[in-house]
């Protein structure tokens, strides 16, 4: 399932074994990509858990007088 990138997609240059950036012109691997787009889902998913705190707990307040 998991393909390892040998070269960079933008100039071509040899990739370093699990390199993150291409060495040559910057650009980030389809693994660094891949890595990014997880990081953003765990933090919209820790974003939504602290909102529904704070919901859940306003409503607790709320509901206690
Ligand atoms: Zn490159």
């Amino acid at each position: 399932m998991q393909q390892v990138q040998i070269a960079c997609d933008a100039c071509g240059a040899r990739l370093q074994p699990n390199a993150a950036y291409c060495e040559r012109c910057g650009t980030r691997t389809r693994r660094a990509r891949r890595l990014v787009r997880v990081a953003i889902r765990v933090e919209a998913l820790f974003f939504i858990l602290v909102v529904g705190l704070v919901i859940a707990f306003t409503w607790i307040y709320t509901a206690q007088k």
